[in-house]
């Protein structure tokens, strides 16, 4: 075993590699950027090596760095994680020539599977089956579009070098086709520095699931099962699961089996994944291996009882396997959601900013965590926007999703947006309890995924209460003195009872409330003509959910102030209610509409300054964590002005373009 290892990467996977690390009593080497000076993986870490700058291209992304920092540390192998280098054969190759360990495959086995379309080619020598589609090596525009046509659309564009869902493209029809393209290969240029396509029969319903194969170089190839990856967004995945949900034993062995030849057929050594497609009649396809950990792996962790970190460092270190086929057996089931700083209502657009608040389920008892940062710290525009990881583990697939939903439900986060309701609404939901799957789910499912609008006015209704509670005495009549009865906000007043008016914004819409306050907790909450009687109940710690009552419903709930907003986090809701009373801007909060919602890069102004567009008219492409965003036209009008050159570097919140609404039309 090695006695040090420096961790080529940041946030979570670098914090989960030093745990186990730890673990085998092996020291640990992180390195970092400026804006991870304060990381955890950095403090966790025994040792660190600053990486000055902040974009990965400066930083993590730079072999020369990470090897003077190993070499500088005396590490003798390096983990690369998942995404930056850790499929990059260069990189594996420049690691053994400096005589240290990369902590993966051979630099040979990376090329081979590199690129999809030679990952493709491989495979159908191997006879393992492929999509229908084009994967060769001329780029004509006509000799793409003659394998889409002849392969019937609608056909799937994808990056040759892609991953993460980036450079990736439906196409409907062939009118579609040519925008589709310039925007594929724009988007894997940028991503990938290289715009080589294939293009891919659209499949209609199918699943994602992907094999973990593990081989050592003593001639030693398993499987450890599957995972079900069908829940995602953008083709990227955010809901895994182990094992796969309706798959008959027969199926899981012959998947599994093909898996670890596609593996041995490259002389592959250590985690590996086979990702293929099931369709609905059970016959799958193989799309592409993926030659290190996934970000996934514990929810296999959770079902074998085994450390894929552990089997990494001692595969890579000369051992053997830790354990054969016929030793690994499925015990239950585990679902991992991944929390990522998004909007889930705003085309799940990245979302930057301060975890003002991060308040994290009970751990143990079969709920996992792991995570890349803690309260106060920043999800900058330089990274992955994930947050976190929770995995639940069960003795069965319900059992499990409860487990998840529960701790969704404890888990709080404020100061971004999260896609966290989303995630709690799809593993209580019906479809997900049935397994009913495929990579279509969450816009299949769009109309039970909504959130709850009364559960939101309960929301509301509750921050009226807590604002209420927390209101301060009265100054009293003759001065200071807390304990005149006339201090009290129960006191009793000559006029009546005192009634508190209370204005919250959610999501820009004022609620207005008045309450009176009826001691030891309890209010008559009026809105409108509905007078609703409640009370609100702090817990028995500080971290402990309040006890409500609104009308007939009881239950719990956590509430927050968080700046100028009080937070609710109710039945995996997370409610934010804006105080406006407390905003000293006095902005009209309507006008939002074109400012950049992230920090990133206007990429092209889709219509001409002047030109009359229809209400959903995309008007501007924004490029911002490599990926392409798309601004609507809100309604028909016209774009008078683009204040932003193409090309241009935007921060958040710039004004991009002058837009007038046309009047409506005359009856
Ligand atoms: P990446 O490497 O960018 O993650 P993949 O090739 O792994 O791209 O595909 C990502 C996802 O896109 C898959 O999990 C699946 O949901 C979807 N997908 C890929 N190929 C097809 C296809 N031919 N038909 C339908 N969906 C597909």
């Amino acid at each position: 075993m090695f006695s040090k290892i420096l961790i080529a990467n940041r946030g979570e996977i670098a914090c989960r590699v030093i745990r186990t690390a730890k673990h085998l009593g092996v020291k640990t080497v992180a390195v970092y950027s400026d804006a991870d000076t304060r990381a955890l993986h950095r403090l966790e870490a025994d040792e660190s090596v600053h990486l000055p700058g902040n974009l990965p291209r400066e930083t993590y992304l730079v072999m020369e760095k990470l090897l003077a920092a190993a070499k500088a540390t005396g590490a003798e192998a390096i983990h690369p994680g998942y995404g930056f280098l850790s499929e990059n054969a260069t990189f594996a190759r420049a690691v053994r020539d400096a005589g240290l360990v990369f902590i993966g495959p051979s630099p040979e086995s990376i090329s081979a599977m590199g690129s999809k379309s030679a990952a493709k080619i491989r495979m159908e020598t191997a006879k393992v089956p492929l999509v229908p589609g084009y994967h060769g090596a001329n780029q004509d525009d006509a000799t793409i579009l003659a394998g889409a046509k002849a392969i019937g659309f609608p056909v799937l564009l994808k990056a040759t070098a892609g991953g993460g869902g980036k450079g990736m493209r439906v196409v409907e029809s062939e009118a579609a086709f040519s925008d589709a393209l310039s925007g594929a290969r724009r988007e894997a240029t940028s991503s990938f520095g290289d715009a080589t396509m294939l293009v891919e029969k659209y499949l209609a319903r199918p699943r994602h699931v992907e094999v973990q194969v593990f081989c050592d170089r003593h001639g030693n190839g398993v499987y450890l099962f599957e995972r079900d990856c069908s829940i995602q967004r953008r083709h990227q995945k955010i809901v895994e699961e182990a094992p796969a949900p309706h798959l008959s034993a027969e199926l899981r062995a012959r998947m599994g089996e093909s898996a670890v030849q596609a593996a041995k057929a490259i002389a592959y050594e250590g985690a590996g994944t086979i990702e293929f497609l099931l369709d609905e009649d059970g016959s799958y396809y193989f799309m592409e291996m993926n030659t290190r950990l996934q970000v996934e792996h514990p929810v296999t962790e959770a079902i074998v009882g085994e450390d894929l970190v552990e089997w990494q460092l001692r595969v890579a270190s000369g051992e053997r396997l830790p354990k054969l086929q016929h030793e690994l057996a499925i015990h239950g089931h585990a679902i991992e959601v991944r929390l990522c700083a998004e909007d889930a209502e705003n085309n799940y657009l990245p979302s930057t900013g301060t975890l003002k608040l991060m308040r994290i389920p009970h751990l143990g008892d079969g709920v996992r965590l792991d995570t890349g940062v803690r309260e106060g710290d920043a999800v900058t525009p330089f990274y992955d926007p994930m947050i976190a990881k929770l995995i639940a583990h069960g003795a069965t697939r319900d059992e499990a999703a409860t487990k998840l939903a529960r701790a969704l439900e404890q888990f709080r986060i404020a100061g971004l947006k999260t896609n966290a309701a989303l995630l709690h609404r799809v593993v209580s939901s019906a479809p997900f309890r049935a397994a009913d799957l495929d990579t279509r789910f969450l816009e299949r499912n769009a109309h039970v995924l909504k959130s709850d609008e009364s559960l939101r006015f309960q929301g509301a209704q509750l921050a009226s209460m807590f604002i209420a509670a927390s209101t301060s005495p009265v100054p009293s009549a003759t001065g200071n003195d807390t304990h005149s009865p006339w201090a009290h906000v129960d006191a009793w007043e000559p006029v009546g009872p005192r009634r508190i008016p209370v204005m919250v914004e959610d999501k820009g819409v004022p609620q207005r409330f008045s309450l009176v306050d009826e001691g030891q907790g309890r209010f008559a909450i009026t809105h409108g003509p509905k007078v609703t009687a409640g009370s609100l109940a702090p817990g028995v710690h500080v971290d402990a959910p309040y006890t409500y009552r609104l009308g007939d419903t009881v239950g719990t709930v956590y509430v927050h102030r968080v700046d100028d907003a009080i937070c609710v986090f109710l039945q995996g809701e997370n409610i934010t209610l804006d105080l406006p009373a407390l905003r000293f801007d006095g902005k009209d909060p309507g006008t939002g509409d074109f400012k950049a919602p992230l920090h990133g890069r206007v990429v092209a102004h889709l219509v001409a300054p002047g030109a009359s567009v229809q209400a959903g008219t995309p008007v501007i492409v924004l490029e911002a964590m490599k990926m392409e965003h798309q601004i609507v036209a809100p309604a028909a009008g016209t774009v008078t002005a683009f204040l932003c050159a193409e090309g241009s570097l935007v921060e958040d919140g710039t004004l991009l373009l002058t837009f007038e609404k046309a009047p409506p039309a005359a009856k």
